[in-house]
C-alpha cells in the first residue's frame, strides 16, 4: 500500500513537472528572447525552482539557455531557446497553385525547408513532390519530428480532406505524408491563419478572434479563448459556403448561392476581364487601379462588408482580422465595404463595434497556426512527457 502510494506521488510530481515544463515552452513561444528570471516572475514560481525546472527541460533536451548576456545592474541572465536536439515540427501548406513547408523547433520560429508549384491538380501530382521533401526531412533529423502539420486550401473534416474547390480534389486522404514516429495534423488554412493571428498576430489576446480572409474564395475561422472553433467533425467555419450569393449560382461543393461564387479571386478576376485568376495576379489588378475597373472592385468590397456584418453578429468577436485580398478591398473602396458592414449590423454592435485590422503575420500565416496546432500537442504536458520516455532517450524529467 505505502509502495503504491509512493509510486502515485512520484507519478503526480512528474505530471505537475510536465504541465509546468509545458508553461515554459507556451512562454518562450509567446515571447521571444525570454529569460530563466522572468520565466519564474511569470510563473510566480522561485528563481530555485525555475534553475531546477530548466536544468531538467535542458537533460531532456528540450530547452536550452544561451550564453549570459549582461542585464541592466542584475546578474547576467541568458535566453531560454529550443534545445538543438529537441522536438521538430514539420509544417505544410498546401495552396491553389503550390505548397511550403517548413520545420520549427519548440520556439515555433520557422526555417522555410522547401517550396515549388505544383506539377499538376490531382492528388498524386501533388501529394508525391511533399511526401519526398517529408521523407527527406524527417530522415535528416534523426527521430526529432514529432509532427507533421498540414495547412490545406480545402474543406478538411476528421483530419481528412473531403473536397477542395480550388484543387478540384474530393476526398483525398493526406496518409502518404505520415513521418515515422510523428503525428498528422490537418486543418484548413483559413483556421491555421485564424489560430496564427491570435496566438502571434493582430488578434493577441482577444477573446474571440474572427478572421476572414479573401483569396481564390472566401476562409475564415473563430478561436475562442485561444482555441479554434472546429465544430463536431471540424468542419465549422466554412464561412465561404454561406449562402450570400445569387440562389441559382451552383457552387464547387454541391450547394447553390456560396459567398465563394461571387467574392474571390476567382469571382473578381472574371469581372475585371483579367486572364488569370490567382490571387497574386489579382492583387496586382486592384493595386493597379485602373478606373474601369472601381464598379466590380466596389461590389466586392460590399460584398465582403455584409459578409463580415453578418458573421460578426453570430460570433461577436472582440476583433476582427482581414487577410488575403480583404485588406486591399476594404482600403480601395472604403465607402462600400463600411456601408455594407454598417447596414448588416446589429444597432448594438454598430454602436459599440469590434476593432477590425489587416492580419500581421501575412503570408506565412497558415504556416504559423499548422505550427502552432502542433505544439499544443507536442509541446503540451503529455507531448513533452512522451518525448522525455521515447525509446533510447535515458531521460526523464523527474530524473
Ligand atoms: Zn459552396
Amino acid at each position: 500500500m505505502a509502495q503504491r502510494r509512493t509510486v502515485q506521488r512520484r507519478s503526480t510530481a512528474n505530471q505537475l513537472h510536465w504541465a509546468l515544463a509545458a508553461d515554459v515552452c507556451a512562454l518562450v513561444r509567446r515571447s521571444p528572447g525570454i529569460t530563466r528570471a522572468q520565466v519564474a516572475r511569470e510563473l510566480r514560481i522561485s528563481t530555485g525552482t525555475a534553475a531546477d525546472l530548466v536544468t531538467k527541460m535542458r537533460r531532456a533536451a528540450v530547452l536550452t539557455e544561451g550564453e549570459p548576456v549582461p542585464h541592466g545592474r542584475g546578474r547576467p541572465t541568458s535566453a531560454l531557446t529550443a534545445h538543438p536536439r529537441g522536438p521538430l515540427i514539420i509544417a505544410v501548406e498546401i495552396t491553389a497553385t503550390g505548397w511550403r513547408m517548413v520545420s520549427a523547433g519548440l520556439d515555433g520560429r520557422l526555417t522555410v525547408v522547401a517550396r515549388a508549384p505544383h506539377r499538376g491538380r490531382g492528388p498524386a501530382d501533388v501529394l508525391a513532390p511533399i511526401r519526398a521533401a517529408v521523407t527527406a526531412e524527417a530522415g535528416a533529423r534523426a527521430g526529432r519530428v514529432r509532427a507533421v502539420s498540414v495547412a490545406a486550401a480545402a474543406t478538411v473534416r476528421d483530419g481528412s480532406v473531403v473536397q477542395s474547390s480550388v484543387l478540384d480534389w474530393d476526398r483525398v486522404s493526406l496518409a502518404p505524408l505520415r513521418a515515422p514516429g510523428a503525428a498528422l495534423l490537418v486543418a484548413n488554412d483559413a483556421t491555421c491563419e485564424a489560430l496564427a493571428e491570435s496566438r502571434r498576430g493582430a488578434s493577441r489576446g482577444a477573446r474571440a478572434a474572427l478572421h476572414l480572409t479573401v483569396l481564390t474564395g472566401v476562409g475564415g475561422g473563430l478561436v475562442l479563448d485561444g482555441a479554434p472553433v472546429l465544430g463536431a467533425t471540424g468542419l465549422a467555419m466554412e464561412v465561404g459556403h454561406l449562402p450570400l450569393g445569387d440562389p441559382r449560382a451552383l457552387c464547387s461543393c454541391g450547394a447553390r448561392g456560396c459567398w465563394d461564387t461571387v467574392l474571390g479571386a476567382g469571382p473578381l478576376a472574371g469581372r475585371l476581364g483579367a486572364d488569370d485568376d490567382s490571387p497574386s495576379a489579382v492583387e496586382a489588378a486592384i493595386v493597379r487601379g485602373e478606373p474601369a475597373h472601381r464598379p466590380a472592385l466596389a461590389t466586392a468590397a460590399a460584398s465582403l462588408g455584409r459578409g463580415l456584418a453578418g458573421l460578426i453578429n453570430v460570433t461577436d468577436p472582440d476583433v476582427v482580422t482581414l487577410g488575403g485580398l480583404g485588406p486591399l478591398l476594404r482600403s480601395h473602396c472604403p465607402e462600400a465595404f463600411e456601408e455594407a458592414l454598417t447596414g448588416g449590423l446589429m444597432r448594438c454592435l454598430r454602436e459599440d463595434r469590434p476593432r477590425i485590422a489587416g492580419g500581421e503575420l501575412g503570408a506565412d500565416a497558415a504556416l504559423v497556426g499548422a505550427v502552432e496546432t502542433a505544439l499544443d500537442e507536442v509541446a503540451g504536458p503529455a507531448g513533452l512527457a512522451a518525448w522525455a520516455g521515447r525509446e533510447g532517450s535515458g531521460r526523464n524529467l523527474g530524473a
